[in-house]
């Protein structure tokens, strides 16, 4: 039986552990069923030893590459235009890139702590205006 579901961008990203964990889990059931992948994976992690077949090279060679977080941020802002938008939930989603990923919730984590800086200068600017009326 060939296993046409995993790509050889897929296999080289589960060797680097670059895969999101359910797709390398069915990768990994994959290859405990066939020896065929067994080998396609074998072959390809030489290769990559021997130089000229990283992971990047690959991913680069599928279009499958990374995003820079000026990018990632205006994904999350939602000021991209669809093709983009669309590209970037597919890296996320479909590849399922574990390094976006981090870099979304690192970027999604520091808006949400700016989010509450501004939160609380209004709540002190409130308490202050307050603070002057009552005075009066
Ligand atoms: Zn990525």
């Amino acid at each position: 039986m060939s296993s046409p579901s995993v790509t050889d961008a897929e296999l080289l990203a589960y060797l680097d552990e670059m895969l999101a964990p359910d797709r390398a889990a069915l990768v990994e059931k994959e290859l405990r069923a066939s020896s065929t992948l067994r080998q396609q994976a074998h072959i390809l992690a030489r290769r990559r030893d021997q130089g000229g077949h990283s992971v990047g090279e690959i991913w680069r060679r599928e279009r499958l590459s990374c995003l820079t977080r000026s990018q990632l941020g205006s994904y999350l802002l939602g000021t991209l235009d669809s093709g983009l938008h669309a590209y970037i939930d597919f890296h996320l989603q479909t590849v399922g890139c574990r390094i976006c990923a981090a870099n979304l919730r690192d970027l999604e984590a520091s808006q949400q702590r700016t989010d509450g800086h501004s939160q609380l200068r209004r709540r002190k600017f409130f308490e202050s205006s307050a603070g002057l009326l009552s005075n009066r």
